[in-house]
C-alpha cells in the first residue's frame, strides 16, 4: 500500500492506495456517465492508482503535421487549444478524487472551466491546504474524471515493510 504527501508541508494527502499496473482503459460511452452529475466513471477505482507514463495535461503544444493517436482519455480542450498535444508532465499518479478529500479546487472560471467541471486542460487547480498546487482535477461531462498528483509536488512513501 502506498501513502502520499504533500512535498511541502508533509501533510497526508492520499492513504493506502494499491498500484494499478496500468492505466486503466475508460470507458468513451455517454450513457456511462453519471445519470445526474454527467460525469464519467472515475478512470481509476478508489483505493488505487495508476502511474501515466505519458505526458498529461498543460502546457500543451501546437498541431504538428504528424499524425496524432487517439487517445481514449483525451482531454476536451478550450476552442484555441483545439488539436494541441501535451506536452505535460510524464509519471503523473492517476487517483480516484474522492481518494484525496483534503484537496481544494482553485481556478473554478474562466477558459478551462468546462459547463459543469474542470477540463483539466489549464495546469495544477488543486491545492493542498498549505497552498501549494499539487494536483490538476479533469471533471466536466464532455472528458474523463481523474485526478493527476504532480509527481514533482507528491511523495510516496510504501507502507509494506515498514511495518515489519
Ligand atoms: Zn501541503
Ligand atoms: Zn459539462
Amino acid at each position: 500500500m502506498t501513502v502520499f504527501f504533500c512535498a511541502k508541508c508533509g501533510a497526508e494527502l492520499a492513504s493506502d492506495l494499491m498500484e494499478l499496473p496500468f492505466v486503466p482503459e475508460v470507458s468513451g460511452r455517454d450513457v456511462d456517465r453519471d445519470k445526474q452529475t454527467r460525469l464519467a466513471p472515475s478512470t481509476v477505482p478508489r483505493g488505487h492508482y495508476a502511474i501515466d507514463p505519458e505526458p498529461w495535461g498543460a502546457p500543451f503544444a501546437p498541431p504538428t503535421d504528424e499524425p496524432r493517436p487517439h487517445h481514449r482519455r483525451q482531454l476536451l480542450m478550450p476552442p484555441e487549444l483545439t488539436n494541441w498535444t501535451s506536452a505535460g508532465p510524464r509519471n503523473t499518479v492517476v487517483v480516484h478524487p474522492d481518494d484525496v478529500p483534503a484537496l481544494r479546487l482553485l481556478d473554478r472560471r474562466g477558459r478551462h472551466q468546462g459547463c459543469c467541471g474542470p477540463l483539466g486542460t489549464g495546469g495544477r487547480n488543486m491545492a493542498c491546504g498549505c497552498g501549494a498546487l499539487v494536483a490538476t482535477l479533469a471533471a466536466d461531462c464532455m472528458g474523463p474524471y481523474e485526478l493527476h498528483l504532480d509527481p514533482v509536488r507528491v511523495y510516496a512513501f510504501d507502507t509494506e515493510g515498514a511495518e515489519a
